[in-house]
């Protein structure tokens, strides 16, 4: 494999989804690879603060609350101010 065809296995190696062989395969490559150890990392961490905000806001009860509203009040946005 080339340098080309590991980004879609970078971000299924991050959400644990590679087969054996593909993992050792991916792991081989990164570690002789500087490029694509780079684009692993920048991706993981980038995943990893996505993970972190839809988990603080996806348990925002407030926040569930506010949107359950304005699906049932047919969703119409209600203004504070008005
Ligand atoms: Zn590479």
């Amino acid at each position: 494999m080339t340098c080309v065809e590991y980004p879609p296995l970078l971000s299924k190696l991050i959400d644990g989804e590679l087969s054996v062989t593909e993992h050792s395969d991916i792991e081989n490559h990164l570690s002789c690879c500087e490029d694509c150890r780079l684009h692993y990392r920048h991706l993981r961490h980038q995943t990893m603060l996505l993970r972190g905000f839809l988990r603080r806001h996806a348990l925002d009860e407030g926040f569930v609350r506010r949107v359950r509203s304005v699906i049932q009040s047919g969703g119409a946005i209600a203004n504070p101010a008005a």
